[in-house]
């Protein structure tokens, strides 16, 4: 008979209650600020929203030190407003779609943004520049839809690196579920990050990284050295 070790299903901390949800999947937007899009060197016009996912088990909770990780000189942050799915379905009407949020956080959509520059450049995928382990960190997530504005922060050993307000983003939460369900039958667990504003850059080794959304619990990583 085989003997298969355990395998433990990734979940999240959902705050005040001691349980824990199940995530299924992990998709992300790019480019979902204008100012984010315009440092990336594209043009920040309303065009359809584009998706790409990360491992399920690369989520890691507050208070956690991630390790560095490997075959990068230029591990980046990018600081998001994420929602978890607790309904889903194919093809989400918009006006629908707040119905299917269960519960939201703030997150770290952490990227090899010298792997995704190769990438980008030969036209390969942005797999593993993007979904590496513990590249997901998600904080205390609260129960309900996200609020449509409010600051969006993050801060680096407690210099202020970047700064935004939810009401700047190009496709808004609802807008963005109605979008992925086109492209993929969405259930309970999925995980969405909705994109980052300006002033994405580097973490060093030793680095502690503060994420904030106003009105939501924080998010602190710490990076090994
Ligand atoms: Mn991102």
């Amino acid at each position: 008979m085989l003997n298969l070790p355990d395998v433990v299903a990734p979940g999240l901390a959902l705050d005040g209650s001691g349980e824990r949800v199940p995530i299924r999947r992990i998709y992300c937007v790019g480019q979902n600020y204008a100012d984010h899009a315009r440092e990336m060197g594209n043009d920040p016009s309303r065009q359809q929203p584009f998706f790409f996912s990360k491992p399920a088990d690369a989520v890691v909770e507050t208070g956690s030190t991630i390790a560095y990780p490997p075959l990068t000189s230029d591990l980046h942050h990018e600081v998001e407003l994420v929602v978890v799915l607790g309904g889903g379905g194919s093809d989400i009407p918009p006006e629908q779609a707040v119905s299917r949020i269960f519960a939201h956080g703030v997150g770290l959509d952490l990227t090899r943004r010298d792997m995704q520059s190769t990438a980008k450049k030969l036209g390969r995928p942005w797999d593993l520049a993007k979904g590496f382990d513990q590249s997901a960190p998600v904080g205390p997530l609260t129960l309900g839809p996200p609020p449509e504005a409010g600051a969006i922060t993050l801060t680096i050993n407690g210099e202020l690196r970047q700064t935004g307000d939810l009401n700047q983003m190009i496709w808004s939460v609802p807008e963005i579920i109605a979008e992925l369900s086109r492209s993929v039958a969405l259930a309970p667990g999925d995980v969405i990050f909705t994109g980052t504003p300006a002033g994405v850059g580097p973490i060093e080794r030793g680095d502690t990284l503060l994420a904030r959304i106003d009105g939501l619990h924080p998010l602190a990583i710490r990076v090994g050295g």
